[in-house]
């Protein structure tokens, strides 16, 4: 029957129709089978048509079966085979094309536009090629689809035909054996009756055989749902062999799109070289006439140079005679260049010695210098005294009240700035001073005054700046001053930064600075964790003989704002520990305590100096005041302290041997900055005011004979004498005592230059 059963491809072309007809080509179908058929007609017209008619006699159906188009899915793809084969070929062709355009020189202008346009098409060229060699792959790979496709079709038509051809053997026989059995039953009819019962029983066999001929129609309904399946998949494939078309024409359009491409990219080459070939040709011909020329122009110079060769001969001679002198010259040269060379050397050293020498020169004199300065200058403070006191008269302020009381008791001379006239009890006193400031001197004026003084403690002297006076006479406003207009203190350390500033390129300073406070004969540290606390004065343990306070805060400061802090704290800690401070520091002496200590860089010298601005108590005289207890007890301390002051004072100005430092806390803390070269100066502060004249006069006595004790040794000593013991049995009888004693105590030492002080100022080599 079937012979054979190939897979149909693209078209549905396998149907299992249920028939009774028993036609051949014929398919009796349902109206889906026919249409399904039609619609693949053009397909199948060069496919093998195979049909496979069963119907066993007596059978109420009929099994039609029609496969088509195994040769067409072959057909198919030998096809495809063949465009890929022509593809492949075309392909081939078009890389040779490429090989042998690669292959062509580059011309003879690299790196100009065109061939940077023929690398740019190049590079398309490559482009297009991965992308044909990417159509390619998909082509294989569809291909190999396909191939697939066409396997397993070949494998299901298989089974179907096995399937049929049994199914046709089955039929065969069951129909033979229906009519075998049609036959018996005719001729057992025509027999006698025992042959009735034969028939009866075939007719039984009969319609055994219907029971299985209708088991295999069911076996035949089954296998036709499966050839149905067979069709479905087979639909299915043919989709995609038609998608697998639709992708395959698009890579041709694709490939034929490079192909154009390429041709055009090739044009495009083929055009360019052909202009660069001219391009070449132009300027080949271009240079030629440009040589040429330029060669008729060498000739004609070659014919000049020649002419003038013939005439250079014999200045050739002639230079050639001169080369050789310079050769054996030259020759000579490294010899004439080494003595060049050491007689600059011995030149360049002998300048560097003399430079040398220049300079220690210099040195030498820069020294000489320094201590020229200083000899002029503690010669104008010898001049003018190492110990000086100046008056310095507050205005009438409205504290002192109105009335005869508040008249000004005190004039000045027009022509003379250190005499100072007093009206006392209707008397005119006058004194003389080194200097007298009136009410109307400002603090610039006094301090003026003592600029001299506070630099020189830069240049390692120590120096001493008292304010005497009774309470209310001025002290604190010439030593501290007010915030918008300060005294001598803040300027003197504003000074000392501007100057240690100027000097900062050769010499480097450190300024610190202390605060104490001396009352009821107790030391105390104003800038200390605990002002409450007594420091004691010790003397060095290293033998130096100088004194130093245990325990006694000092303050590095580099800026005003550095001092106004410093002040602060002072005088916060002084708020703090006493109620009314008014009170209290009228009968404390205030110390603010400025150590300068500087190293000359170039030298390496140290100097070390101390300036004591001391704000001390008021001077008044307890008598007139009539204080009992305490108050006794503080006016006490204060006069046995003021005196020891003088005293102290007036033994250094007349230069005795013994100077009673130990006579009060006050001398001894500042022993070292009174003794040997230091520089001393008391401002007495003085009241106006009629009131104050009995003080004032007081006073400007105290000044006047501190002051005259210097007029000559023997006078001195007579005069101090005489003044000590009249003043201090006059003020304070509790005075009278400590001096014989303290002289008593301290040992006897001959001339200035034995006194500790004097070791301190002197100039000392760093270590
Ligand atoms: P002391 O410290 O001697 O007790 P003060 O310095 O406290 O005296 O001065 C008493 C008062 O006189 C203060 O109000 C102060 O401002 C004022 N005073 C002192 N001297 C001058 C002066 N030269 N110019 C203006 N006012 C002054
Ligand atoms: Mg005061």
């Amino acid at each position: 029957m079937a012979s054979s059963l190939r897979p149909a491809v693209g078209v549905s072309h396998l149907s299992l129709c249920p028939g009774t007809g028993r036609g051949k080509d014929t398919p009796v179908c349902g109206d889906e089978d026919s249409s399904a058929r039609s619609a693949a007609r053009p397909a199948l017209a060069q496919c093998r048509a195979l049909s496979v008619d069963w119907a066993g006699p007596g059978s109420p159906h009929g099994l039609y079966l029609t496969l088509q188009g195994g040769t067409d899915l072959e057909k198919h793809r030998d096809l495809l085979m063949v465009e890929n084969e022509r593809l492949r070929q075309e392909m081939r062709r078009c890389e040779a094309e490429l090989q042998e355009l690669r292959a062509k020189p580059a011309g003879p202008c690299l790196g100009c536009e065109h061939s940077q346009e023929s690398a740019q098409l190049r590079d398309k060229l490559s482009q297009l090629q991965l992308e044909m060699a990417e159509s390619k792959g998909m082509l294989s790979e569809l291909n190999l689809e396909v191939q697939q496709k066409t396997d397993r079709l070949a494998e299901v038509e298989l089974r179907l035909k096995d399937c049929l051809a049994e199914k046709a053997q089955e039929e065969e026989r069951l129909s033979r054996r229906l009519r075998d059995s049609h036959e018996t039953i005719a001729s057992l009819r025509a027999q006698s009756p025992p042959v009735k019962y034969v028939i009866k029983t075939v007719e039984v066999e009969s319609s055994k055989t219907k029971q299985a001929l209708s088991e295999s129609q069911a076996r035949n309904q089954h296998l036709q749902e499966q050839v149905a399946m067979q069709r479905q998949v087979l639909k299915e494939m043919e989709q995609q062999l038609q998608s697998s078309h639709q992708l395959t024409a698009r890579l041709r359009a694709q490939i034929a799109m490079y192909e154009s491409e390429l041709e055009r990219a090739h044009g495009q080459m083929l055009e360019e070289m052909q202009s660069l070939e001219e391009d070449k040709n132009r300027a080949i011909e271009e240079a030629f006439a440009r040589a040429q020329v330029e060669m008729k122009a060498v000739h004609e110079n070659l014919a000049g140079v020649r002419t003038n060769l013939l005439t250079l001969q014999p200045a050739l001679r002639t230079l050639t005679n001169d080369y050789n002198g310079l050769k054996r010259q030259v020759r000579g040269f490294p010899l004439l260049l080494q003595e060049a060379l050491r007689s600059v050397k011995a030149e360049i050293g002998q300048a560097i010695e003399e430079v040398n020498s220049n300079n220690q020169e210099l040195l030498r004199k820069y020294r000489r210098e320094l201590q020229l300065r200083k000899k002029c200058h503690n010669e104008l403070v010898r001049l003018k005294g190492n110990i000086r006191v100046i008056a310095r008269v507050r205005p009438v302020t409205k504290e002192d009240g109105e009335g005869p009381e508040a008249t000004n008791a005190v004039t000045f001379d027009a022509d003379d700035d250190s005499i100072i006239h007093l009206l006392h009890k209707g008397k005119p006193v006058s004194f003389e001073l080194d200097k007298v400031f009136s009410p109307q001197a400002s603090q610039q004026d006094v301090f003026q005054e003592v600029q001299a003084l506070i630099t020189s403690c830069i240049d390692g002297f120590n120096v001493c700046i008292f304010a005497y006076g009774q309470t209310g006479a001025g002290k604190t406003y010439t030593m501290e001053g007010t915030p918008e207009n300060p005294g001598i203190n803040q300027r003197a350390l504003q000074l000392l930064f501007s100057e240690v500033q100027e000097k900062a390129s050769d010499w480097e300073y450190t300024i610190t600075v202390s605060a104490a406070e001396i009352y009821n004969e107790v030391l105390r540290d104003l800038l200390g964790k605990e002002p409450q606390e007594k420091l004691e004065i010790r003397l060095c343990p290293d033998g130096s003989g100088q004194l130093y306070v245990p325990g006694l805060t000092e303050f590095q400061v580099q800026s005003v704002d550095d001092i106004n802090k410093v002040f602060e704290f002072g005088h916060t800690n002084r708020t703090t520990e006493f109620t009314n401070l008014n009170e209290h520091s009228s009968r404390s002496h205030a110390l603010l305590i400025v150590t300068v200590r500087g190293m000359d860089c170039s030298t390496g010298l140290r100097t070390t100096g101390k300036l004591n601005l001391v704000d001390l108590a008021g001077s008044e005289r307890v008598g007139k005041s009539g204080a009992e207890g305490s108050r006794l007890r503080e006016a006490q301390h204060i006069n046995k302290s003021l005196s020891a002051l003088g005293d102290v004072i007036a033994a250094l100005r007349s230069r005795q041997g013994h100077v009673p430092f130990r006579n009060s806390k006050l001398t001894y803390l500042l022993q070292d900055s009174l003794s040997g070269d230091s520089k001393t100066l008391m401002v007495v502060q003085v009241s106006p005011v009629e009131k104050n004249t009995s003080e004032t006069l007081y006073s400007l006595k105290f000044a006047e004979r501190v002051r005259s004790v210097e007029l000559g040794p023997g006078l001195r000593r007579a005069e101090l004498g005489s003044w000590s013991s009249q003043e201090h049995l006059e003020w304070e009888p509790a005075c009278q005592t400590p001096q014989p004693s303290a002289r008593a105590h301290s040992a006897p030492s001959s001339g200035t230059s034995s006194r500790p002080g004097s070791i301190r100022r002197k100039l000392q080599p760093s270590a």
